[in-house]
């Protein structure tokens, strides 16, 4: 009997990991390093007790459209939500991309970008960044012409660098392209600058945004978009019904209730991300990337790899970056709670110490 074949360009498909150990200090994931407010939790289970969770949720996710609308002095019609921006990710390229179809990324960046164009079955066109991890913008339009994509992705601030793009960037690109321009800020609000503020212009701006890092909801799978109307309208249309539940919906909604207490997180982190970045640069064997995110990217100058198993051993996890490809000797540190940030240039020093020993 022969096995049923999957899609022959599924072959070669590796998944996406993030591997986990259990250790005191994880600073591997780009979460944010707090609970959300117990207040928050406590509105969110008493509206949970109340909703009728024998019905199907709204499918037009009206009142969190509304919420996110008045945080974002957006209107709610040019306003998408999903189950974390990678389904918004997923959803955008299933109306936009797929078979015959072509999108453009920038690497290093956020490798979901590629593994939902593969899995999606739409041709990866592949630019390269700067050596300062920037988007060179005349390379990025020939880039453009010469492979007529359906789709841009951009990333700002772009994990695993942290590099904020100039908005300029942005507009040369969405001025060199029929297609769609994707700008993943999942890192936003760390950021001191934000496509959200040109979105309105460009019809065929996209900005990506989740609930995942700031709103300390990463469990939750909660994420959005800001587009025009249009492409909103025919990602409700791809999107499955009532992809987003009731508990996601009232969550989303809730949280908005805490903004000023995320913003204060927010100032929080990049006060820390500071700290920690004036911390590493002080020891030898280091360069530290500028970042506009709630992590910073490092280059070791000796084995990157090597200076993450010391780190490891003494109980400090950061992502290993150091054999992907322009990625060299790179690790990235998230951004933690101050303690969890002192262990970390505590480790640090001694690790490094270590190899000069
Ligand atoms: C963390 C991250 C996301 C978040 O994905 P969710 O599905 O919303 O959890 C999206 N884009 C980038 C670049 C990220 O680093």
């Amino acid at each position: 009997m022969t096995r049923p074949e999957p899609r022959s360009d599924l072959r070669g498909l590796e998944g996406y990991h993030s591997p986990q150990v259990d250790v005191d200090v994880r600073l591997n994931t780009n979460e944010s390093p707090f609970a959300p407010p117990t207040a928050f939790v406590e509105e969110w289970l008493g509206a949970l007790r109340e909703a009728p969770l024998h019905r199907y949720p709204d499918r037009a996710v009206a009142k969190l459209r509304s919420a996110l609308g008045t945080h974002l002095g957006a209107d709610p019609a040019t306003i998408f939500c999903a189950n974390g921006s990678n389904e918004v990710l997923q959803t955008l390229l299933l109306a936009y991309g797929g078979f015959g179809r072509r999108a453009v990324v920038f690497e290093p960046s956020y490798a979901l970008h590629t593994h939902i164009a593969e899995i999606t079955g739409t041709d990866l066109v592949v630019g390269e960044r700067r050596d300062d991890y920037t988007v060179d913008p005349d390379e990025a339009a020939k880039l453009i012409a010469d492979s007529d994509p359906a789709v841009t992705f951009l990333c700002s601030p772009n994990n695993p660098s942290g590099t904020v793009e100039p908005l300029a960037t942005i507009e040369a690109v969405l001025a060199a392209t029929d297609g769609l321009v994707v700008v993943d800020e999942a890192y936003g609000e760390f950021a001191p600058q934000s496509a959200l503020t040109i979105q309105a212009d460009h019809d065929r701006l996209v900005v990506v945004r989740t609930f995942s890092k700031v709103w300390s909801m990463a469990a939750v799978r909660l994420g959005f978009c800001v587009a025009a109307p249009g492409i909103v309208a025919l990602l409700d249309k791809v999107v499955l019904p009532y992809a987003l539940s009731t508990p996601t919906q009232l969550a989303g909604e809730l949280a908005l209730g805490f903004t000023d207490e995320m913003a204060r997180r927010v100032e929080t982190l990049v006060t820390e991300r500071e700290r920690l970045r004036s911390g590493l640069e002080a020891l030898d064997g280091l360069t530290v990337f500028p970042s506009g995110a709630n992590f910073l990217l490092v280059r070791v100058a000796d084995d990157g790899h090597a200076l993450w198993q010391r780190l490891l051993d003494r109980g400090v996890l950061v992502r290993d970056f150091s054999r992907r490809e322009r990625l060299d000797d790179c690790l990235r540190i998230t951004v933690g709670t101050p303690d969890e940030n002192d262990a970390c240039l505590e480790a640090f020093a001694g690790a490094l110490g270590e190899d000069a020993a």
